[in-house]
C-alpha cells in the first residue's frame, strides 16, 4: 500500500504528485489575490531567501545549511508554498543562471532528506514516483546516462562502470547522488510556471532583489578584474579598438557583454571605446547602458559557436579547447567555478558597445 505522505513530507519531496496537487489546489492559483496577504508575503520572502540560498551557497555547504536552518521544517505547508514561490519568481527573472541554482538547490534538498529518511516505504515510494527503481544496486544504463549527464568526476563515466544485461552497477555508497542528480532531472524536465508579466510586476522587488544577489555572486566568483585573464577573442577586440580599428556590431556587442559580466562598470567600458575612431560617447553610453541590462535584460557574452561564426574567434589558445564560452575562458583562466547559463544569448538588434 501507498504510504500518507503528511505536510512535512510534502515539503521535503515537493516534486512528489501529492505535493503537486497540493500546491495547484492552493491559493498560490490565485496568485494575485494571495501576494497582497500577510501568508503571501510571508511565503514571498521565504522563497526569496530560497533562491538566495540557491544562488549564494556552494555545493559543499548545502548540507550543512540544511542541516542548520531546516531540519525541523517550520510550517511545513508553508515551506511548501515557497517552493513553488521561488519557482515563479526564478520564473520571472528570465535568468538561466537562477533557474539552473534552484533547480541544483532543491535536489541537494530533498536528496538530504531523502538520505536521512527513517520510513523506508516512504524511501521506496519517492524513489519510485523518481522513476528511480534500483535493483540489485542496478540502474538501466538509459536511466544512468541521463542522470550522470551533470558529473565531471570520471568513475561515473560508462566506460568505467561495470555494464550488464543493460543495466549499470552502482554501489550502495554511490546510490545517494544519483538519488539527487535523478531527482535534479525531474524538476528540470517539469519546466517552470509561466508567469503573466503583470504577476511578474507584482513579484517585482523579489524578482529584483534576486538578480542583484545573482549579480553580486558572479562578480564574487569571478574576483578582480584582470586583465591578463581575458581570452585571445576579447585580447584582439580590445587591442584592435586600441589600434583605431572600428568593430562590427557584433563584435561590439560581444565585447562590452564580457566587459560587463566580469564586472566593468559602464564608464570603464566607455572608456575601452573612447580609442574607436567612430567614437560617440552619447551613443555609446546608451548602448553599453541597454546590453548592461537598463533596457531589463542583461546580455552574457556569446557562446565560442556564435563568436566562430561571426568571425569573431581569432587566436585560439590550448584552453580553448575546453571552454564553451569567452567567459568560461576568463573563469578558468582564473581558476574560478564554472557556472550554468552564462552564455549565448542573442544581442538586441541594433545594439553596439
Ligand atoms: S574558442 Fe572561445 S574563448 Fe577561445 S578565442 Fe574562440 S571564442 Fe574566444
Amino acid at each position: 500500500m501507498r504510504p500518507v505522505f503528511d505536510a512535512k513530507d510534502l515539503a521535503r519531496y515537493p516534486f512528489l504528485q501529492e505535493a503537486q496537487a497540493k500546491i495547484a489546489g492552493s491559493q498560490l492559483e490565485n496568485l494575485e489575490t494571495f501576494l497582497e496577504g500577510e501568508v503571501g508575503r510571508r511565503i514571498i520572502e521565504r522563497a526569496t531567501d530560497r533562491l538566495e540560498s540557491a544562488i549564494s551557497l556552494p555545493p559543499q555547504a548545502l548540507n550543512d545549511h540544511f542541516r542548520e536552518f531546516h531540519a525541523r521544517i517550520p510550517n511545513a505547508l508553508e515551506s511548501l508554498y515557497a517552493y513553488g514561490m521561488a519557482r515563479v519568481i526564478a520564473s520571472c527573472t528570465g535568468d538561466r543562471t537562477v533557474i539552473e541554482r534552484l533547480i541544483g538547490y532543491e535536489a541537494w534538498r530533498s536528496a538530504f532528506y531523502l538520505s536521512s529518511e527513517a520510513d523506508e516505504e516512504k524511501r521506496t515510494e519517492v524513489a519510485r514516483q523518481l522513476g528511480l527503481e534500483v535493483s540489485g544496486e542496478a540502474v538501466p544504463v538509459v536511466r544512468y546516462v541521463e542522470m550522470v549527464a551533470g558529473l565531471r568526476e570520471p568513475l561515473w563515466r560508462l566506460v568505467n562502470r561495470e555494464v550488464k544485461g543493460g543495466f549499470v552497477r552502482v554501489h550502495a555508497s554511490e546510490l545517494d547522488v544519483l538519488l539527487r542528480e535523478r531527482i535534479r532531472v525531474v524538476i528540470r524536465g517539469r519546466g517552470l510556471p509561466g508567469v503573466p508579466p503583470e504577476v511578474c510586476a507584482l513579484l517585482a522587488p523579489a524578482v529584483g532583489h534576486v538578480s542583484g544577489v545573482l549579480q553580486s555572486q558572479m562578480l564574487r566568483d569571478l574576483g578582480p578584474i584582470d586583465e591578463s585573464r581575458y581570452p585571445p577573442c576579447m585580447a584582439a577586440l580590445v587591442a584592435a579598438l586600441a589600434g583605431g580599428a572600428n568593430l562590427t556590431h557584433m563584435g561590439r556587442f560581444a565585447l562590452t557583454a564580457f566587459l560587463h559580466t566580469i564586472g566593468l562598470s559602464t564608464t570603464q567600458i566607455v572608456e575601452v571605446y573612447q580609442r574607436s575612431p567612430d567614437f560617440d560617447i552619447e551613443k555609446t553610453l546608451y548602448q553599453v547602458e541597454h546590453i548592461s541590462g537598463s533596457s531589463g535584460t542583461e546580455y552574457t557574452p556569446p557562446s565560442c559557436a556564435t563568436m566562430e561564426t561571426n568571425g569573431l574567434c581569432v587566436n585560439r589558445a590550448a584552453l580553448c579547447e575546453r571552454v564553451g564560452s569567452p567567459l568560461g575562458y576568463y573563469r578558468k583562466k582564473k581558476g574560478g567555478p564554472q557556472q550554468a547559463g552564462t552564455a549565448g544569448r542573442d544581442p538586441p538588434s541594433g545594439s553596439s558597445g
